[in-house]
């Protein structure tokens, strides 16, 4: 099992897929749970800091049915760190997550608290980061490549509001596990960091069997 932790735009997301097909392993995007929770809420016209309103929707979230093309806009991951935030709506999203992480032969999951909460007896933990900017950027060239006109100055200002809402919170705090292994892919192409997090995940699996 591979937990693969850390920020918005750090390319944990690209990664995990990308492990997931050289592993031959399911992987899942735990944001897309919380982006489900608010799409969900705001389309019944509910309020995003209504606590009791989101663990309605979280309770009823189906992992089978996500669908990724209209859960992945940054509004969406905006209302997805609110709702993160109620403790009773992390807790309502944790057997689907571990039932998920429990199948055989194994699954990779990304999200801001594998390693910490839903497995921390999982066998290779990484926590990739990148510095404001870089996310940033790379953010603002996705958008503008899907034809959209963004400021990058609002981007950034939205990552760091969003890092520091999900490093804050009381519940499951963005937070690296003591024994994940830090990969900073500020400077790294994608493939470069693949590469990394291959030797990373390997090294851990070798570290297991061996034991
Ligand atoms: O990873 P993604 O950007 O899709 O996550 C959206 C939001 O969902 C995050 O900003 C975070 O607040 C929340 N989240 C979380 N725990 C996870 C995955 C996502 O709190 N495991």
């Amino acid at each position: 099992m591979v937990a693969i932790d850390g920020p918005a735009a750090s390319g944990k997301g690209s990664l995990a897929h990308r492990l997931g097909d050289a592993l031959g392993l399911p992987v899942l995007d735990t944001g897309l749970l919380y982006r489900a929770v608010a799409d969900v809420v705001m389309r019944q016209g509910g309020d995003l800091s209504d606590e009791a309103a989101c663990v309605v929707a979280a309770r009823a979230v189906d992992i089978q049915a996500l669908d990724p093309a209209r859960l992945r806009t940054g509004a969406m991951g905006e209302a997805a760190s609110r709702v993160a935030a109620h403790p009773p709506v992390r807790e309502a999203l944790i057997k689907a997550q571990r039932d998920f992480a429990a199948q055989a032969p194994g699954a990779v999951l990304d999200g801001r608290d594998i390693g910490t909460v839903i497995v921390p007896e999982a066998q290779a933990k990484l926590y990739v980061t990148a510095s404001a900017e870089a996310r940033a950027t790379r953010r603002w060239l996705e958008r503008q490549a899907a034809g959209e006109t963004v400021d990058f100055e609002t981007i950034l200002a939205d990552i760091r509001r969003r890092d520091a809402r999900d490093s804050g919170r009381a519940v499951a705090p963005l937070a690296a596990a003591a024994d994940a292994v830090l990969l900073d892919t500020t400077d790294l192409s994608i493939d470069a960091a693949f590469d990394a997090a291959r030797r990373i995940v390997e090294a851990a699996r070798a570290r297991v069997k061996a034991d």
